[in-house]
Formats: structure tokens, C-alpha cells, sequence
């Protein structure tokens, strides 16, 4: 952070390019396997696929029982998000 002193015609495009990082996060985190380009199945999600036909969030939820494999929530949904809730506070 230091040696943009002398260089300050640079900074403003170097404060913007963080930000951007900041907004797409975690997008070419964990490559790897080649996914088919397709939709996460979660209900009203409209964001890519990562693993499992899932977004990287609700590939967690998966994991947690917080929504099937056809991306439908469970009858206790409610109940398990609190305690999803909770697991990822702690
Ligand atoms: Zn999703």
C-alpha cells in the first residue's frame, strides 16, 4: 500500500479494480473439474452452477439438508435455515 506515493495517476484505477474484486467474489475460486455451463436449480436463483447443478451457496445448503437435489426446500426448512444460520455465525 506504500508505493503508490509517488505513482498517483495510477491510484484511482487501482482503488476500482479492487472494488470489482470485492463485488465478484469467489468466482474463479476452486476450478478444476469442467462444469456444464447451467443455472443453479435453487428456487429464484439465477446464478451459475458450480458443483452439483448448485451455486457455491446453495451447494452449502445442500449439504445442510436446507434444499433437495431438485432444489426444493424441505418442510422444515425454516428450522434447518436457523440452524444454518447459526453454524455459519459460529
Ligand atoms: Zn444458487
Amino acid at each position: 500500500m506504500s508505493a503508490s506515493m509517488n505513482n498517483t495517476k495510477n491510484q484511482g484505477v487501482e482503488m476500482s479494480a479492487k472494488l470489482k474484486h470485492q463485488v465478484q467474489q469467489g468466482s474463479a475460486a476452486g476450478g478444476g473439474n469442467v462444469v456444464p455451463l447451467s443455472k443453479c436449480k435453487a428456487e429464484g436463483c439465477s446464478k451459475k452452477s458450480e458443483k452439483m447443478d448448485f451455486c457455491n451457496e446453495h451447494y452449502d445448503w445442500f449439504k445442510f439438508g436446507l434444499i433437495t437435489k431438485e432444489g426444493k426446500k424441505p418442510t422444515d426448512f425454516d428450522k434447518k435455515f436457523m440452524a444454518y444460520k447459526k453454524h455459519k455465525a459460529a
